[in-house]
């Protein structure tokens, strides 16, 4: 779960609040979808082998060619904690800028974050968790902790004009605390502000998905071939693949502006050069080989 704001709440968001909302209609789909792909950063930082610098710029550039409009690009960790990610100035610097195409990165602190707007970054996106224990396993602190570091990155964006994305992990559930309330989870923002993250390991992506479109969500984070996975997670499997949305979201009329073939082709350069197999469905379905 992700929410688009400039300034994240003391109290975390999600979707749990909007489960009053009604769900028959599906009147109450949006019109358009926003589609995050998360694919180059989520779905690669996962990869035991590090990934060449080449291959993720490439990557990312057909993901542009194929319409995509939010290219979560790379992370500004440490190498240290990602090894995978290391190469994030070189990745940054090295993609086309499509006019229109936007081009997030992760910055778990202010360093981070100065690093990447010195690599060109215009958008960044903070992490924290509504679990304890998954933000200690996930940025080694506590939740207050991690307020405190957010504090310091929102204050340095604002001055620089650059646009924060925050994440809230584990919003309806985590892989250790198990149920997370949902008090534990404030009702400050409204759908319209959130985006939803969805992994597939228990095959519900789609569903959930479905669902909070249903609820007014309209930005919906995915990536290509259902790449990822979380080291902390045990049995987690990837992300949502993007292919999967598009063909869901065409089927039901909404807009994307994705050009499903050029997704397709784009999916199947990464999963050679990974020599892994799509977890699409739709790409499985339509493989001609
Ligand atoms: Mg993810």
């Amino acid at each position: 779960m992700a929410a688009m704001t400039k300034a994240l709440p003391r109290r975390l968001v999600g979707l749990a609040s909007l489960r009053a909302v009604s769900t028959s209609s599906m009147d109450a789909l949006p019109k358009r979808v926003k589609i995050v792909e998360v694919g180059p950063r989520d779905g690669l930082q996962n990869e035991k082998n590090i990934v060449s610098t080449p291959l993720k710029i490439k990557l990312i550039d057909m993901l542009s060619e194929a319409g995509l409009s939010v290219i979560e690009a790379t992370s500004f960790v440490s190498p240290k904690w990602v090894p995978q990610m290391a190469d994030h100035a070189e990745v940054l610097k090295g993609i086309q800028k499509f006019p229109g195409i936007t081009y997030p990165v992760l910055t778990p602190n202010l360093k981070g974050f100065e690093a990447a707007v010195a690599a060109g970054a215009k958008e960044v996106a903070i992490f924290g968790a509504a679990s304890e224990l998954f933000t200690k396993k996930n940025i080694n602190c506590s939740m207050e902790e991690s307020f405190q570091r957010f504090d310091a990155i929102l204050k340095a964006a604002q001055s620089a004009n650059i646009s924060v994305r925050g994440y809230v992990s584990c919003v309806l559930g985590c892989p250790y605390e198990g149920k997370i309330s949902p008090a534990k989870v404030a009702e400050e923002v409204p759908p319209a502000a959130l985006a939803v993250h969805c992994h597939d390991t228990y095959g519900q992506a789609l569903a959930n998905t479905l669902m909070a479109l249903q609820m007014g969500v309209s930005v919906v984070d995915s990536s290509v071939a259902g790449l990822g996975g979380c080291p902390y997670a045990q049995g987690a499997s990837g992300n949502l693949a993007t292919e999967d949305l598009v063909y869901m979201l065409e089927g039901l009329g909404i807009h994307t502006g994705v050009n499903l073939q050029k997704l397709l082709e784009a999916g199947n350069f990464i999963c050679q050069a990974l020599n892994r197999k799509t977890s699409s469905k739709v790409a499985q379905a339509t493989c001609k080989l």
